[in-house]
């Protein structure tokens, strides 16, 4: 088969593969990204950060995201058994963005995918990679387009940005236990009925009332339209109904503010059910390639933290790709996933939290010092490398400590 030659091939076109296609094509490189699916195709992960703004500045992505206009995001707010919460992230202790957008990920996806290859990505959809020869110099693909043709791809540098396809990771044998239970998801879009007062402006996240492990979303976007989903145990979420919509609905309504808000709400799409998405690799590089985003690793989609770090991991990988390009040998575990994992360390640590009730004390807390909401607010809004931060720096003690002074979760205000 003949082979085609380039400087970097990244493997897949979600926001870590666009960003790095982006930057990398802006700087000369030849790049060719290779994407199973043909675009615009739905994905979940929705809601976004103000963490990621800077990243996407960088890349020269701002217009393209712009263009898009999106719902914007300032802040999340949190119920349960009618006690709110609301989390502005205008309060965050750490400089930068303090405001996002909600995005119906297709068209994301698309936008910037379209601008990594006006900026001369090469860019192959219905395309599957199928075979990985990884090498420090000339690393080797075989691909397969949707006619069953097959080619061998040669180049200098592999970024894995597969997400859940997860290529190196399974082909390389770099999997490992991600050590968080698996759980489900089940989603849909729906038609609104929110009210005219709802706060279009947050991410709005439930928790059952009987159940604080299972939780839920509600993202609403420009058009009126909203994305709901529904996460916890597997057993728990297959015993709510006899298909994923009866499911999705029966937990829906199980929830007071959900309920309400929902009550005249249909679904758009068919609803979905996402299992054991958690995973993790041994390591994020090797001779010849690094993981970024969710091909490497992904925690829980609680604090919407997926895109976030998918960017960032592009963002921080694109500086070494092409110091490696011009013949130098960085050194990527210090400078790319040792800094990259301290961030993910601190999701992990809120994740932790959130699911064993420690976080939740702390957050729907009536009354937590001006100083721990505004340290909170930091981290919800993605800046989880800021070492001034002590819930960045010592998260697991901090939250430990937080949830003690706290007390128990506050039962229903009257
Ligand atoms: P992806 O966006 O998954 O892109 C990977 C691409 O690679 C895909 O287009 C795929 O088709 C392609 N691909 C796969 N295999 C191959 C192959 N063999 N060959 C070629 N191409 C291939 N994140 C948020 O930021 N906010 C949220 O609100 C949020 N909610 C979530 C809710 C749930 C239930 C879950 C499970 C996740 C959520 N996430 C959220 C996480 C988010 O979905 C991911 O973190 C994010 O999409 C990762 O981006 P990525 O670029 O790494 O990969």
């Amino acid at each position: 088969p003949r082979a085609d030659a380039s400087d970097v091939v990244v493997i897949g076109a979600g926001p870590a593969g666009a960003l790095a296609a982006a930057r990398l094509a802006d700087s000369g490189h030849r790049v060719q990204v290779v994407e199973r699916t043909r675009f615009p195709r739905f994905s979940i992960g929705e809601s976004l950060l103000p963490q990621c703004m800077a990243p996407l500045e960088r890349a020269g992505l701002l217009d393209a995201v712009l263009a898009g206009d999106y719902q914007p995001k300032n802040g999340a707010a949190f119920t349960r058994r009618g006690v709110s919460t609301v989390i502005d992230f205008h309060d965050k202790t750490t400089p930068g963005w303090a405001t996002t957008f909600q995005v119906e990920r297709a068209d994301f996806d698309q936008r910037l995918i379209e601008a990594a290859r006006a900026r001369g990505a090469r860019v192959d959809f219905a395309t599957t990679v199928d075979a990985v020869e990884p090498d420090a110099r000339h690393p080797r693909l075989t691909v397969r387009d949707d006619t069953g043709h097959t080619r061998r791809l040669e180049t200098r540098f592999i970024l894995d940005a597969s997400g859940y396809g997860r290529v190196l990771a399974r082909r390389l044998g770099l999997a490992r236990d991600p050590r968080l239970e698996s759980r489900t998801a089940l989603f849909t879009h729906v038609d609104t009925g929110l009210d005219d007062d709802f706060d279009r402006e947050k991410i709005l996240i439930g928790v059952h009332p009987d159940d604080a492990q299972l939780w839920y979303w509600l993202i609403p976007f420009r058009d009126g339209r909203a994305s709901v989903g529904v996460v916890g145990d597997t057993a728990t979420l297959e015993a709510a109904g006899d298909d994923a919509e009866s499911r999705w609905r029966t937990l829906v309504d199980a929830e007071p503010r959900f309920a309400e808000l929902l009550a005249g709400a249909r679904p758009i799409r068919p609803v979905d059910a996402l299992a054991g998405y958690s995973a993790d690799v041994e390591r994020l590089h090797g001779p010849g390639f690094a993981l970024l985003g969710n091909a490497g690793e992904f925690l829980d989609p609680v604090f919407s933290s997926g895109v976030t770090i998918a960017l960032r991991s592009a963002d921080m990988a694109v500086p070494l790709v092409e110091r490696t390009l011009a013949g130098e040998s960085p050194d990527w575990a210090g400078e790319f996933e040792r800094p990259l994992r301290a961030g993910t360390a601190t999701f992990r640590a809120f994740v932790e939290a959130w699911y064993d009730g420690r976080l939740q004390r702390i957050i729907f807390h009536p009354d937590p010092p001006a100083e721990l909401r505004r340290r909170i607010s930091a981290v919800l809004a993605g800046y989880a490398w800021d070492r001034d931060n002590p819930l960045v720096t010592a998260s697991r003690r901090r939250l430990d400590l937080l949830a003690e002074l706290c007390g128990p979760l506050p039962e229903a205000r009257p």
